[in-house]
Formats: structure tokens, sequence, C-alpha cells
């Protein structure tokens, strides 16, 4: 079973992986929008941890993937 919660954040982890400026409302309260930050992976600097974080409620969720080369 998924929530509904969860596919919100399935849905913004495929706008902000592709475009982390992109504007996409807070999955968890729809009360705020998405900032996001990417760092690098310490286990492995090929990758980068994108972090997806609320403005207002703090919300948050991290997507792992390829660093732009
Ligand atoms: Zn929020």
């Amino acid at each position: 079973m998924i929530s509904p919660a969860a596919k919100r954040w399935i849905a913004a982890a495929k706008v902000l992986g592709r475009d982390a400026q992109a504007i996409v409302r807070c999955p968890g309260n729809d009360d705020g929008v998405l900032q996001a930050h990417d760092e690098i992976y310490a286990r492995d600097p090929t990758l980068i941890e994108r972090y997806l974080v609320c403005s207002v409620c703090g919300a948050r969720n991290v997507l792992r993937m390829k660093a732009p080369s």
C-alpha cells in the first residue's frame, strides 16, 4: 500500500531529480515549496545525494543519484 503522500514524494523526486530548481509543493502538507541541495555521497563520490526539504514544515527526503559530470 502506497499512501497518497508517498505518491506525491515519488512525483516530486522525479521532477527534482531532473531539475533541482523546479518549483514543487511540499508533498507532506502542501504548505510550502521544496528546496533541493546536493551533497557528494561520502561512500561513493560518483554519486550525489539530493536533499529535498520543505521550507515550512521541514518534511524531507533524499535522492541518491549519479553525480552530474
Ligand atoms: Zn511542508
